[in-house]
């Protein structure tokens, strides 16, 4: 029997495999996405939900503008995934605010964004002090020092997200393949041959979408993907009444009443486990920030591994070697849902590769003069 064909082959069904793959087949393409085990590492199941634009970008001028981009967009993709799915992303975007519990953590934050804002004045915060911050937030501990308001932020269900794009996806005709991992990829007379873990596939175009699992295919088809592991901790309360209408860095309230307390930054390989030392320091934060957490019974908690480039920007590049192989990387998947769906995919499918994406590409890291920094 001759091998399934498709357009293109989506390798991983995380949030960044699912967004791109359903804007391909939103575009018309016949799409596969092959997806890992449920033992994979999938930080698209363990992240914190932001939709995050402040502070991004400090040396790197453009990814503060395609983080910006992606946000300005969510809305109507939020609306669009809920419209053809009846799944609600939950989307909501009143702004974010950075928390600080010292003078010098506000002046050095105040500092980062207004070096971005000089760049480009679109850019926009508000420096809170003291009674600022609490006129917005009546709940936070009058002991913080402030924070930074900028009206970019927001958040999302990055669960029911991430379910609306594989309906949706399926609804336009894309085949998921689930417990499918790709562990080979060689060149067809039409493209592409792909092995997964039961079969063979063959498409004009890959994308490799795998998260930590790049690092071993992107060589297959001549790139190079320089990632690894960061770890990060949450934990998540019993559910509360609302006392949060803006998502912070540390603390954010679902719609639901649930909060969620976090995160950390570990490098500690790929254990994706949790540590009390961490944990107690997570929930030291949350309290200090809002002493009515201080009695909050945790429910859950979990540890899961982002995928970091060596400078933290993303990476959205074809392949020379083997054209029509394309490597997406990013360790902010539910910010760039939106983009990657409406900017990356139609790129994928045969447009013209978006200017803003310049600097994203994995090559920079083969000359170092070239890098730029998060
Ligand atoms: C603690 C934590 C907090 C975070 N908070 C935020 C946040 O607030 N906001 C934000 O924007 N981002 C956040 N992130 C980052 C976000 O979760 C990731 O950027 C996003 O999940 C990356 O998506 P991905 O699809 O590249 O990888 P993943 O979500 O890890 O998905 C990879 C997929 O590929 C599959 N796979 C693996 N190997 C193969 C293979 N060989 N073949 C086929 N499939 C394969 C896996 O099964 C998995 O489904 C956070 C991450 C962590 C860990």
């Amino acid at each position: 029997m001759s091998a399934p064909r498709f357009d293109i082959v989506v390798a991983g069904g995380g949030l960044v495999g699912m967004a791109i793959a359903y804007g391909l087949a939103r575009a018309g393409k016949r799409v596969a996405v092959c997806d890992g085990a449920d033992g994979a590492h999938r930080a698209a199941r363990g992240n914190f939900g932001l939709v995050w634009v402040q502070g991004k970008g400090g040396r790197c001028l453009p990814y503060a503008q395609w983080s910006r981009e992606s946000s300005q967009r969510w809305s109507s993709f939020a609306a669009q995934l809920q419209r053809e799915t009846g799944v609600n992303p939950g989307f909501e975007r009143p702004g974010g605010i950075e928390l600080c519990e010292t003078r010098e953590e506000r002046d050095a934050a105040q500092q980062l964004l207004e070096s971005i804002r000089a760049q480009d004045p679109s850019l926009t915060y508000e420096v809170l002090d003291p009674a600022a911050l609490k006129a917005r937030i009546p709940s936070a501990s009058a002991a913080l020092a402030g924070g930074l308001y900028s009206p970019h932020d927001g958040h999302a269900s990055p669960l029911h997200t991430l379910r609306a794009m594989q309906q949706a996806f399926q609804q336009h005709g894309g085949t998921y393949l689930p417990r499918n991992e790709v562990r080979e990829i060689g060149t067809h007379n039409d493209g592409f041959e792909v092995i997964t873990a039961t079969g063979t596939l063959v498409a004009q175009r890959v994308v490799l979408a795998a998260g930590l699992d790049n690092a071993r295919l992107a060589p297959m088809v001549g790139m190079h993907a320089p990632i690894s592991p960061l770890r990060g901790q949450i934990m998540v309360t019993e559910r509360l009444a609302p006392f949060l209408d803006y998502p912070t860095l540390v603390v954010r309230q679902t719609p639901e009443g649930s909060v969620l307390l976090g995160d950390s930054a570990e490098d500690v390989g790929f254990d994706d486990g949790q540590t009390r030392s961490v944990m107690a320091d997570i929930a030291r934060r949350a309290r200090t920030a809002f002493p009515l957490l201080a009695h909050a019974r945790i429910v859950r908690a979990w540890g899961a591994l982002r995928i970091m480039t060596p400078d933290g920007l993303p990476v959205y590049e074809e392949s020379r070697s083997h054209p029509g192989a394309f490597l997406a990387i990013c360790h902010s998947g539910v910010t760039l849902a939106a983009a990657h769906t409406d900017v990356i995919a139609p790129w994928i499918a045969g447009g013209t590769r978006p200017a803003i994406l310049q600097p994203f590409v994995a090559t920079r890291f083969s000359n170092p003069t070239d890098a730029h920094h998060v």
